[in-house]
């Protein structure tokens, strides 16, 4: 039988697994349905210019260092990656506006400005808060394997124990917001960090006040957009041997005698492998559609879906509002959001609208005309008939807000994604953008790891441990390929430049 390791999915997690086996001498075959690698970083094209339509928050960039010096090269030789002074630019119904910053001293600044010296010294023992426990959940959980309870409570030790037991591990983060600010405006710019993984501030856990601490920590650009960080992952890859099947989706996930025999493509043919890693969704895993012999690498109860989205690319006349490059839209009613898409299961009344304006802050200024991509967070009910209604109105209620807040987008030509084409785009995801929801202070044990009960079979995305965004699923792409080289290294002692001892990851 080959040796062969077969990556089903260019997503992040599958290229990061791609990078470092072929890295060690693995031979790696990656086939990917789409024409392009990146899966969820996609762009979309207005007809006059190309926006990143997917992520475009760049944090963690500690990840994508480490990763570049375990293949010997830099990220700064191969990207051109620029930190944000603004991390994101809030604005209210009210008028008022706040900076979350780079440098701590002028975002307290900031809240000062926004909301008296109260909340700026509130604003600084949020902030320590945030780190400790950033601080004691990065090791254990984030660099970890699957978090398995008992085992998690030893590895925190009495330090980071007494911090979850302060924070109160069954609270959600807006209970624990409600105790950290006074002022609405702070709760909801903190809440929303819920939304980065997917799920709602009244439904998470407190524990993801540690996404504040992930921003807080740097934003990046990256000079060509989000796409650019896929295509140099499938470069480095390729320089290091790894093949690259696109436009061939994997139909079945073969297994023989209980073990990983290949995978069969759409065209008829069938890839053996010694190993297989799945980088597509955990759901189509669930419901049988690589085939039932793989069901049950995956826990058989369906998760609560995380956030869907609706959004815009717009290549629009060059605003007048001071816009940054992350720039937050409220409304005065933050729950209301939450409880209608969790809910009532419709997209929001009064949304919250994220603008990516993805020429700023180093705009030429001279430019009739600048990109913008536009989110508003939806149901995951792509699997159903699309109420156009609906999300004509939804779009309207949107552009109407923008412009009352000072963005006038209703001239520009624009491209809409609904949560039906996400799902389309990503079957089986329902057009849930970051896999399950994180819901409840048990969700973070329920998400698969990269290991499964199938023989050869590994797991890898943001549907994974340690979950979702791109730097989480770049750690699950170095996990999967920990996981199969310590396989492939303890079954053969004769194969070339294949080694044990995992990744060498710092
Ligand atoms: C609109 C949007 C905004 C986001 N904003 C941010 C952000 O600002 N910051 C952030 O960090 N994250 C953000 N995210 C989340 C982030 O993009 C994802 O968590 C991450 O990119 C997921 O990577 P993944 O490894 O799970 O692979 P995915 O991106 O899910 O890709 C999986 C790939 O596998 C392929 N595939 C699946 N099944 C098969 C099959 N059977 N055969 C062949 N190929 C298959 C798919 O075509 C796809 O290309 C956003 C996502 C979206 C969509």
């Amino acid at each position: 039988m080959t040796e062969r390791v077969v990556i089903v999915g260019a997503g992040m997690g599958g290229l990061v697994s791609a990078l470092l086996l072929a890295h060690r001498g693995v031979e790696v075959v990656v086939v990917e349905s789409h024409a392009t690698a990146g899966g969820k970083i996609h762009t979309m094209n207005t007809g006059t210019a190309v926006v990143d339509a997917g992520p475009t928050v760049m944090t963690m960039r500690w990840v994508f260092d480490d990763i570049m010096r375990s293949v010997g090269t830099q990220l700064d030789k191969e990207l051109h990656l620029t930190p944000l002074t603004v991390l994101a630019r809030h604005f209210w119904p009210d008028g008022s506006h706040m900076d979350l910053c780079a440098d701590p001293e002028e975002s307290e600044a900031e809240v000062e400005r926004l909301a008296g010296s109260m909340e700026a010294a509130r604003f600084r023992r949020f902030c320590a808060r945030a780190r400790a426990l950033h601080d004691s959940l990065e090791g254990p959980f984030m660099r970890g394997d699957t978090p398995h309870m008992a085992r998690l409570m030893a590895q925190l030790g009495p330090s980071g124990l007494a911090q979850l037991t302060q924070l109160g591990p069954m609270r959600s983060l807006w209970q624990q917001l409600m105790r950290e600010f006074n002022d609405p405006r702070l709760r909801q710019l903190f809440g929303r960090y819920a939304t980065y993984c997917g799920s709602s501030p009244w439904e998470a856990p407190a524990t993801l006040m540690l996404i504040a601490q992930v921003e807080m920590d740097g934003v990046w650009s990256i000079d060509g957009g989000m796409q650019t960080l896929a295509e140099v992952l499938v470069w480095l890859a390729q320089q290091r041997g790894a093949r690259f099947v696109f436009g061939q989706k994997c139909e079945e996930i073969v297994v023989r005698q209980d073990e990983v025999y290949g995978v069969r493509l759409a065209s008829g043919e069938l890839l053996a492998a010694s190993a297989v890693i799945y980088n597509g969704e955990v759901g189509a895993l669930r419901v049988g559609a690589l085939g039932r012999s793989v069901q049950r690498a995956v826990p058989s109860q369906k998760p609560p879906p995380s956030l869907s989205a609706l959004t815009w690319g717009l290549h629009t006349p060059r605003q007048d509002l001071a816009l940054d490059r992350h720039n937050v839209f409220f409304q005065d009613d933050y729950a209301s959001e939450f409880e209608d898409i969790f809910d009532a299961q419709r997209l929001p009344r009064t949304p919250t609208v994220y603008v990516c304006a993805q020429d700023r802050p180093q705009a030429d200024l001279q430019e009739p005309r600048e990109r913008l991509f536009c989110l508003v967070n939806a149901p995951a009910w792509g699997d159903q008939p699309a109420d156009p209604g609906e999300i004509d109105q939804c779009e309207q209620t949107s552009f109407e807000f923008l412009q009352r807040m000072g963005l006038n987008l209703h001239q520009a030509a624009r491209t809409r994604t609904t949560p039906q084409q996400f799902h389309q785009r990503f079957p089986h995801s329902a057009g849930a953008l970051y896999g399950q929801a994180t819901h409840g202070w048990m969700s973070i044990f329920s998400r698969p790891g990269a290991r499964t009960p199938v023989k050869g079979l590994y797991l890898a995305g943001g549907g994974v441990h340690p979950g979702p965004g791109v730097p989480m699923a770049a750690l699950s792409g170095i996990k999967a390929a920990e996981a199969v080289l310590a396989n492939l290294a303890s079954t053969s002692r004769s194969r070339p430049g294949v080694t044990s001892g995992g990744m060498s990851m710092p």
